[in-house]
C-alpha cells in the first residue's frame, strides 16, 4: 500500500537519531506534528564542532531542553531528549530501542560536511569512525534489541559521483551486463568526491549486508543539498528557531549564497561554477521522511532507494538568482574541492513524485527565497564575515591554488 503526502492515518513511535541538526530538528517536529510519538537522539557534536571552528549557527539556536519544552507549550505534544553518541555509547542505544520499540528509526546522525571531512588526518579519521561506525551500530542494536524496527537513512547524491554515469541517475540500482552476459540490476557503483561521500558509500554496503543477512528493512535516502531554514513548525516560536550554517565548511552552497547577499558581500562561486547538483528545500525533507516511514520495504526486500531531490541546478545560475534578488555581484574563486569544473545531472526523482510530492523549487514564486534573506538579515549581527570563505581543501595541490583568498 502506497501512503502518500498526508495519507496515511497510522501514527508511528519514531527514534530520530541526530534530532538536533539542521534536518533532524525541522524533521522531529513535523512528524511530531503529524501525530508520530518522536524520541529524539543526538550527542551534540555538532554544536561542539562549532565552538572547536570558533563559528555558531547564524539563528540563536536553543538548547535541546528549551527546544522540546517550547514545542510542548506550543503543541501540547512532547518529544522526548537523549544524549546518546550511536557510533561510542552502544549500549545505551541498545537498551533505548528496547525500551522504545520503535515502528521506524531515521538516521541523521552523521558528521555530514564534505570541506570539515577534508580538513585534516582528525577530521578524515572522525568522520570514518563516527558514521560507518554508528551505522553498524544502528543495525547490530536493532539485531540485539530484538524489534523490527525500519531504518530510515539519510544519504546524498554525492555517492553517485557527479556526472559519471552519462544519463539519468536512477533511484540506487542500475541494469548492467555482467562479464558472461547475465543481465542483472545491482546498486549503482560508488564514487565519492570526499572522505565523508565515502562514509555514505560505505553505509550503502552496510545496508545492503545487514537487509541480505538479518532480513533488516532499510531505505536509504540520496539527498540533494538542503536549502532553507524554517518550516511552518520552527516559525510558531523563537525557541524553536532551526540552525543556519554559513561558514565554509558546514555553510551549504545556497543557503551561503543566501547569507552573502544579504550581508552584501560577494556570492563566492567555487571555480568556473559550472558544477551542477541537487536541490531541496527543508520542508520537502520532512515531507519526505514521511513518506519514507510509511511506506516500509517489506521484510526480505532488497534495500529501498529514493533519490530525495526536487531539481538539479548549476551552481552559477544559482548564483545567478540569489545576485538578481539581493542585487550582491557574483565572485569565481580558486576551487578548494578536487572535482570536475563542469558537470550534467540528470536526476530520476520518480519514486517520490509517485507518492504525491510536490515538491517546492528555486524559482516558485512563493516567497521562500526571500523568507531564509529575511532571516539572514535579521540575524546577520551574528555574523562573522571571516569564516564564510573556504577554510578546508582536497589536497594539496587545491590549498595551494587557494592560498591567496582573503
Ligand atoms: P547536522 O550536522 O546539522 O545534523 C546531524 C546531527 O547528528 C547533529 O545534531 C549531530 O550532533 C548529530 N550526530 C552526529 N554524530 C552523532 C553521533 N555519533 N551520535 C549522536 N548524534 C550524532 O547535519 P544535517 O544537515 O541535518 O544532515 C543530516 C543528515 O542528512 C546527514 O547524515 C547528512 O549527511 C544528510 N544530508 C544533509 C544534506 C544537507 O544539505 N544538509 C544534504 C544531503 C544529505
Amino acid at each position: 500500500a502506497e501512503n502518500g503526502v498526508n495519507g496515511s492515518a497510522e501514527k508511528k513511535k519514531v527514534i530520530i537519531l541526530g534530532g538536533d541538526g539542521f534536518c533532524g530538528w525541522p524533521t522531529s517536529l513535523y512528524l511530531s506534528d503529524q501525530g508520530h510519538d518522536v524520541v529524539i537522539v543526538d550527542n551534540l557534536s555538532r554544536r561542539k564542532i562549532d565552538l572547536d571552528l570558533g563559528c555558531d549557527s547564524l539563528t540563536p539556536i536553543s538548547s535541546p531542553e528549551t527546544r522540546v519544552q517550547a514545542w510542548k507549550e506550543v503543541s501540547g505534544k512532547e518529544i522526548k531528549f537523549h544524549n546518546i553518541d550511536v557510533a561510542k555509547e552502544y549500549d545505551l542505544l541498545v537498551q533505548l530501542i528496547k525500551d522504545e520499540k520503535p515502528d521506524s528509526i531515521v538516521h541523521f546522525a552523521e558528521q555530514r560536511a564534505a570541506p570539515y571531512s577534508q580538513k585534516n588526518a582528525k577530521t578524515k579519521r572522525y568522520t570514518v569512525d563516527n558514521n560507518v561506525g554508528g551505522s553498524n551500530n544502528l543495525c547490530c542494536a536493532i539485531i540485539d534489541a530484538d524489534v523490527d524496527a525500519h531504518i530510515v537513512h539519510l544519504g546524498t547524491m554525492g555517492v553517485y559521483g557527479y556526472g559519471t554515469s552519462g544519463g539519468e541517475i536512477p533511484e540506487g540500482y542500475i541494469d548492467v551486463t555482467l562479464p558472461g552476459g547475465r543481465e542483472a540490476n545491482i546498486l549503482h557503483p560508488a564514487h565519492p568526491g570526499s572522505v565523508y561521500h565515502a562514509t555514505k558509500c560505505m553505509d550503502a554496503i552496510l545496508w545492503q549486508f545487514y537487509q541480505k543477512n538479518d532480513q533488516l528493512r532499510i531505505t536509504d535516502l540520496h539527498q540533494g543539498i538542503v536549502w532553507g531554514t524554517n518550516t511552518p513548525q520552527t516559525v510558531l516560536d523563537e525557541r524553536l528557531i532551526n540552525r543556519f550554517d554559513y561558514d565554509g565548511d558546514y555553510g551549504t552552497v545556497l543557503n551561503r549564497f543566501l547569507m552573502q547577499g544579504a550581508m552584501g558581500v560577494p556570492l563566492t562561486v567555487y571555480g568556473t561554477g559550472g558544477q551542477t547538483r541537487g536541490f531541496i528545500h527543508v520542508t520537502d525533507t520532512a515531507k519526505c521522511i514521511e513518506l519514507a516511514i510509511n511506506n516500509p520495504p517489506a521484510t526480505g526486500d532488497r534495500v529501498e532507494i529514493f533519490n530525495q531531490i526536487a531539481e538539479t541546478c548549476r551552481v552559477r545560475d544559482v548564483a545567478e538568482l540569489v545576485a538578481k534578488l539581493t542585487g550582491v555581484e557574483a565572485k569565481c574563486i580558486p576551487n578548494p574541492r578536487q572535482e570536475a569544473a563542469e558537470n550534467e545531472l540528470d536526476v530520476s526523482n520518480r519514486k517520490f513524485c509517485s507518492l504525491g510530492l510536490d515538491p517546492v523549487t528555486l524559482d516558485a514564486e512563493d516567497g521562500l527565497f526571500s523568507e531564509v534573506t529575511a532571516i539572514v538579515t535579521k540575524y546577520k549581527s551574528r555574523c562573522d564575515p571571516k569564516m564564510i570563505l573556504p577554510a578546508s581543501f582536497w589536497n594539496k595541490a587545491r590549498a595551494e591554488e587557494c592560498a591567496d583568498l582573503d
